[in-house]
């Protein structure tokens, strides 16, 4: 297959993601939240793009627009190219959006060339990915590999309004569920995203190719203390819960620095009681977010931070509680798909290096049951989740050239 040999084309997916974004719920900004009245209108526009590219549509039961390319059987062997059409309040216009019109691209240049290939290609726009509107992520993609559990439908957003309703108010059939499942005959997916993060910027490579998703854990960490009057109390005599936190936040940041190996700890949060200026801190309640790619370091990390949570806290006779808020493995991309995502960048001349995220996707959803694997663009400032996030031209132009080149290499 051939690689665009100039940018209009990249121009193009540009300016579909710039018109999408201007779909919202608030005027002046990109907000679109699962199940939201301009995800109507985005579901129309992308419809109306997939029909003249010779696909077959339909909106699933979550709310995910779907696009069937057909293969040479009813029953082909199918691909699915994924990302997802909602957005963060206040967001940029490539957070999702620019997976599916990209892939919708390469249909559509199959589509005005002819081009058969051996199995059919499902573009699944997902209609919930960002967690805003019921504060749990992934719904949509969760409803596709059958894994959205009663507990997840039950859930109300601010208004009280559950799933359930939100799909019934939409125009959709909750008992049509089922439905949503991917179809068997689907042997592998890609998700092509911005990468969110500065790594491609900084080491000035336009593409990745994802080997991992990181897994993360978050868990509080108490440091209690004892309050007393801040002017007779002298330092030795205390129990400066504060102090013993914020010599341990240092020791967190000083941890993760020394682990070369992309190893990420934050304390992003504190809780500081009772909080005032004339009083030693007795209480301080700090959140700690540990992520990486092998579920072994990020265990280690977290063993050895609460150790040094101790060691802060044991000078001061102040005492340490943990409280794990969640757990959640490390997602590995598919091999053999990263490999020949891999080579298809190599052909296409398209500069790449591996990587791992250390955001979540629904690439991560789909892994367990599909080989899975996700396709990076470098994020222009390493920004995200912002107005002005963007990618350029010449990156989309080789994410294409990339992923259409996986396509005439993909066998079912
Ligand atoms: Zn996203």
């Amino acid at each position: 297959m051939t690689a665009p040999t100039n940018l209009t084309l990249a121009d193009q997916i540009i300016s579909r993601c710039r018109l999408l974004a201007t779909f919202t719920e608030t005027p002046g900004e990109t907000t679109r939240t699962f199940l939201s009245p301009p995800m109507r209108e985005v579901h129309a526009i992308v419809g109306e793009w997939m029909h003249s590219a010779g696909m077959t549509t339909r909106i699933d039961a979550i709310g995910n627009i779907r696009g069937l390319y057909p293969g040479p059987a009813p029953d082909s062997p199918r691909l699915l190219l994924i990302s997802h059409l909602d957005t963060v309040p206040n967001a940029g216009a490539f957070d999702g959006p620019l997976g599916v019109i990209l892939s919708l691209a390469l249909i559509e240049h199959l589509h005005a060339h002819h081009t058969k290939l051996p199995y059919a290609i499902e573009l699944v726009g997902f209609s919930e990915e960002e967690g805003v509107r019921f504060s749990k992520p992934f719904l949509s993609s969760l409803a596709v590999t059958g894994d959205i559990t009663p507990e997840d439908l039950a859930r109300t957003d601010d208004n009280g309004i559950s799933v359930t309703q939100a799909i019934a108010n939409f125009g959709l059939d909750p008992a049509q569920l089922p439905q949503a499942r991917f179809s068997p005959h689907t042997f592998a997916c890609l998700e092509c995203h911005i990468e969110q993060g500065p790594i491609l910027e900084y080491e000035s490579v336009p593409i990745g190719i994802v080997t991992a998703i990181a897994g993360q854990t978050r868990t509080d960490i108490t440091f209690t203390g004892q309050s007393n009057h801040a002017g007779t109390t002298p330092i030795y005599l205390r129990h400066d819960a504060l102090a013993a936190a914020a010599e341990w936040i240092t020791a967190v940041e000083a941890y993760s620095a020394s682990h070369t190996d992309s190893l990420v700890a934050t304390v992003g949060r504190i809780h500081v009681e009772p909080n005032a200026t004339n009083v030693v801190p007795a209480r301080v309640t700090a959140s700690l977010d540990i992520r990486h790619a092998e579920d072994e370091l990020r265990k280690r990390a977290v063993h050895d931070l609460i150790h040094k949570a101790h060691h802060a806290a044991e000078r001061r006779k102040v005492a340490v509680t943990s409280h794990l808020q969640l757990e959640q493995p490390a997602v590995p991309m598919d091999e053999p798909l990263s490999n020949l995502l891999r080579d298809a960048a190599d052909r296409v001349g398209a500069p790449n290096r591996s990587l791992h995220s250390g955001a979540g996707h629904d690439a991560m959803i789909l892994a367990p049951h599909i080989p899975t694997t996700m396709l990076f663009l470098r994020s222009p400032n390493g920004l995200s989740h912002h107005p002005d996030e963007s990618v350029l031209p010449e990156d989309v132009a080789a994410a294409y050239a990339t992923a259409l080149e996986v396509l005439s290499l993909l066998t079912p």
